[in-house]
């Protein structure tokens, strides 16, 4: 990755405040930069360079397969299929642009108004990621379906409010608890028969959901780094092993996604 000399890189004393918040990563840290030199940054190794890279590359990848890989003419309610696509593309854009222009020259506050938009990504995911989730769910019972569709919309606006406005990992996780607390209910209801659904995709979603739990927890305890401080400044760190674990999450939310939106369209309800 390293085509460019890139400028001196900073240890983490001497890095800017806002972007101490790792400190078992030692050394990497880009200077204060323009947004033209934070672009450049993209051609010389530096501590951001994975985890732009992590996100990056999957993020154009399911701009180009994702559309490619939805059999549209086969399924019967196209806006789920929408939805899902632009779920799979947000938390990577959040995630691309909150580590590319992190170091930018507008200092603390452009660093939390990109903070703030990594956060949102992943509150659309969890949120219209779980959409086709409830409807194929709730596929035989419409009037329940509307409403537990609104309610989660609204609820998850809510935790969009919360995860933006917390002040650190912990608090941010528990913002989207609740929210896997209402993807399990439905869970629930499939694997008790009650709901409707794909047999194959519940599957598919517990896989995702203990992947993106698997990748919280690593970030938030800062494994491995904390065992070797400096040994994973660059490479391998948590949260770039986060990252890797989100693309696989959202790998598994496509698959289940797939199978449930092709079996509301082969499925006939009972009353119908
Ligand atoms: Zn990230």
């Amino acid at each position: 990755m390293a085509f460019l000399n890139g400028p001196r890189l900073l240890d983490w004393a001497n890095s800017p405040p806002h972007l101490q918040f790792n400190k078992y990563v030692l050394t990497g840290y880009r200077p204060i930069s323009s947004v033209q030199d934070c672009i450049r940054s993209l051609f010389y190794l530096h501590n951001e360079l994975g985890n732009i890279y992590t996100h990056g590359i999957p993020l154009l990848c399911f701009l180009v397969l994702l559309p490619l890989n939805i059999p549209w003419s086969q399924i019967s309610v196209t806006w789920l299929g929408v939805v899902h696509f632009l779920a799979c593309l947000s938390p990577q854009l959040g995630s691309v642009l909150y580590h590319l222009f992190m170091n930018h020259e507008g200092g603390e506050p452009v660093y939390h108004t990109l903070l703030t938009l990594d956060m949102c990504g992943i509150c659309m995911i969890n949120t219209l990621g779980a959409l086709p989730i409830v409807y194929s769910t709730l596929l035989c019972y419409p009037f329940t379906r509307s409403v537990a569709l609104l309610v989660y919309i609204l609820l998850s606006s809510y935790a969009i409010y919360c995860a933006i406005t917390a002040r650190n990992n912990v608090r941010r996780l528990r913002s989207f608890a609740w929210q896997a607390l209402f993807r399990f209910s439905f869970f629930l209801l499939r694997w008790a028969g009650v709901g409707g659904g794909s047999p194959t995709s519940l599957r598919h979603f517990l896989t995702m959901d203990t992947l993106a739990l698997l990748g919280g927890i690593i970030n938030i305890t800062r494994i491995p780094e904390r065992f070797r401080p400096g040994l994973f400044d660059y490479w391998c760190n948590s949260h770039q092993i986060m990252h890797v674990l989100v693309v696989g999450s959202i790998l598994y939310l496509h698959w289940g996604v797939l199978d449930d939106l092709l079996w509301i369209n082969s499925y006939h309800c009972p009353l119908d």
